[in-house]
C-alpha cells in the first residue's frame, strides 16, 4: 500500500512506471501474509520489486520502451523474474527506460524522459532510469535493471542508490530482450546493500536456458585488501571537480581504515568508448533484425509487399537512436569493413581484458568515480549523440571485461545532486564488493 501510494503522488510527474500491477500486487501481498502465518513463505516475501521495460513477465507487456513492441505480451518469464516470484516478492510493475537499454538520460524512452527526484529539471540517467527513480522515489523497495554499459550503475548513481551490475554469466539473461548479448547482464537496485546481496542470491545461478553462464567458483578470503585507482580516469579532463574532491576523501577514508591504495596506469582508456560502441553496435543490429512486424509486436497496415512490410514496421516502430545503432552496427560488419572495425574492436576488447585482470591480480578493486559529471539538464546533452556516449566512459570497463561492478552512493555535489563511487571486481566477487560498500556506508 505503501509503495502503490508513492507511485499515486509521484508516478505521474517522474514517469518512473510504464505500468503498475496493482490488483495483482495487493492480492499477492494477501496470499503472501497468509503463507507468512503459516511458515511456508520464501526467503523475499513480501519484497516490492519493480521491474525494467526489458524484462519478460509472462502474461504481461514488455515493450523494452520502445513503439515496436507495441501490444506484446510475453508467453513466459525470463528467469531472473521467474526466480523473484517463487522466492515470494511482489512485482509491482514495469519501469521505463530507453529503447532497447540504448542511452544514458533516459531521453530515448519512446515514453517520455524518466525525471530525476533529486531535482526534476535533471535526468534520471540511463538506460535503467525508470528503475533508479523508482527506488529512489520510494515506490518499491527493489528494482530489477539490466547493465549493457553501465545501464544499472550511472542511473543508481545519477539518483544516489546502490546498483550492482554482477559478473557476467552469474545471471541467466533468458527472457531478457537482447540489446548486446556478451555485454548484457540483470542486477538489484536498491538503497541497502542487503537487499542487493538477497536478490541476487535468488536470482543467480544455472537454468538450461543460457549456455553462457558459468558455476561462480568460491573467492578466497583475503584479510588484507588492497585496492587501485586508475590514473588516466581520476585525471581525466571531463571528471567535475567536487566528485573528484568526494572520491579522494572517500580513498582517505579507506586508507584510515587500514585498506592499501595504489594508482595505476591504464593505456586504453582512449579505446575504451570505440571498443564497446563498436561492439555493441554490431550486436544490436543482429539482435534487432528478429523485430520485422511479422513475430512481435508492432506491424504495419497495409504493406505493398513483405519487404515493404519490413521496411515500414521498422521505420515506424524504432526511434532514432536505435535505428543510428543498427546502421553503425550493420556497418562494422559489412564485408569491406569487419576486418578494419569488428575484428579490431576484438582485439582492443582482449587487451583492455588483460590489462584489466593484471590490475586485480595486485588488487582487489578497482576504483573510481561512478560518472564524470552529475545528472544532466534535461535535453542537455541528446543533440550530440558523441556527447551522450562519453558519459559512459567509468562504466562500460566493467562489460567489455565481464568484471563485477557496484555504485555507491557518494553524497552529493554543490548543486545537491547524487555523486556516486564504483568499485570493480574479480569474476564472481560480488559479495567482497558488498562488503566494501558495507564498510564504506
Ligand atoms: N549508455 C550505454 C549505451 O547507450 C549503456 C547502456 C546500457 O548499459 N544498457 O549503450
Amino acid at each position: 500500500q505503501y509503495h502503490l501510494a508513492q507511485i499515486d503522488a509521484h508516478n505521474e510527474q517522474l514517469n518512473a512506471f510504464l505500468a503498475v500491477y496493482r490488483e495483482e500486487a495487493l492480492a499477492r501481498a494477501q496470499a503472501i501474509d497468509q503463507k507468512i502465518a503459516s511458515g511456508q513463505a520464501g526467503p523475499l516475501a513480501g519484497l516490492v520489486v519493480g521491474i525494467k521495460d526489458l524484462l519478460c513477465y509472462e502474461s504481461h507487456g514488455s515493450q523494452a520502451g520502445s513503439q515496436i513492441l507495441n501490444g506484446f505480451k510475453s508467453t513466459f518469464s525470463a528467469t531472473a523474474v521467474q526466480r523473484l516470484l517463487d522466492a515470494d516478492a511482489i512485482i509491482i510493475g514495469r519501469q521505463n527506460c530507453d529503447e532497447f537499454g540504448m542511452g544514458s538520460t533516459n531521453e530515448n524512452s519512446s515514453f517520455g524522459s524518466t525525471l530525476n527526484f533529486a531535482n526534476t529539471e535533471h535526468v534520471a540517467g540511463g538506460s535503467s532510469g525508470g528503475s533508479a527513480v523508482a527506488v529512489q522515489a520510494g515506490m518499491c523497495q527493489v528494482s530489477l535493471g539490466t547493465d549493457t554499459g553501465g545501464s544499472i550503475r550511472m542511473p543508481a548513481a545519477f539518483c544516489g542508490i546502490m546498483g550492482l551490475k554482477p559478473t557476467y554469466g552469474r545471471v541467466s539473461r533468458w527472457g531478457l530482450i537482447a540489446y548486446a548479448s556478451s555485454f548484457d547482464s540483470i542486477g538489484p537496485m536498491a538503497h541497502h546493500v542487503e537487499d542487493l546481496a538477497l536478490v541476487l542470491n535468488c536470482i543467480e545461478g544455472q537454468d538450461g536456458y543460457d549456455s553462457t553462464l558459468t558455476e561462480a567458483p568460491s573467492v578466497a578470503y583475503q584479510p588484507k585488501k588492497r585496492v587501485a585507482y586508475i590514473k588516466e580516469i581520476v585525471e581525466h579532463p571531463s571528471l567535475q571537480a567536487d566528485i573528484r574532491d568526494a572520491f579522494f576523501a572517500r580513498v582517505e577514508h579507506l586508507i584510515a581504515s587500514g585498506i592499501e591504495v595504489v594508482s595505476v596506469d591504464f593505456p586504453y582508456i582512449d579505446q575504451m568508448l570505440p571498443t564497446y560502441y563498436v561492439l555493441t553496435t554490431a550486436e544490436a543490429s543482429s539482435n534487432l533484425a528478429r523485430f520485422d512486424g511479422v513475430k512481435f509486436g508492432h506491424r504495419t497496415e497495409n504493406p505493398k509487399d513483405l519487404m515493404d512490410l519490413y521496411k515500414k514496421t521498422r521505420e515506424e516502430g524504432f526511434g532514432e537512436e536505435v535505428k543510428r545503432r543498427i546502421m553503425l552496427g550493420t556497418f562494422v560488419l559489412s564485408a569491406d569493413y569487419y576486418d578494419a572495425y569488428y575484428t579490431k574492436a576484438q582485439q582492443v576488447r582482449r587487451l583492455i581484458q588483460e590489462r584489466t585482470m593484471a590490475i586485480l591480480a595486485d588488487a582487489d578493486y578497482i576504483i573510481s568515480p561512478t560518472t564524470s559529471s552529475t545528472a544532466y539538464r534535461i535535453g542537455e546533452k541528446t543533440l550530440d549523440p558523441l556527447q551522450m556516449y562519453l558519459g559512459d566512459l567509468f562504466t562500460v570497463q566493467a562489460n567489455v571485461t565481464g568484471l563485477p561492478a557496484l555504485s555507491i552512493p557518494m553524497g552529493e555535489d554543490s548543486n545537491h545532486l547524487p555523486m556516486g563511487f564504483q568499485v570493480m571486481g574479480r569474476p564472481f566477487d560480488e559479495a567482497g564488493l558488498l562488503n566494501l560498500a558495507k564498510t564504506m556506508q
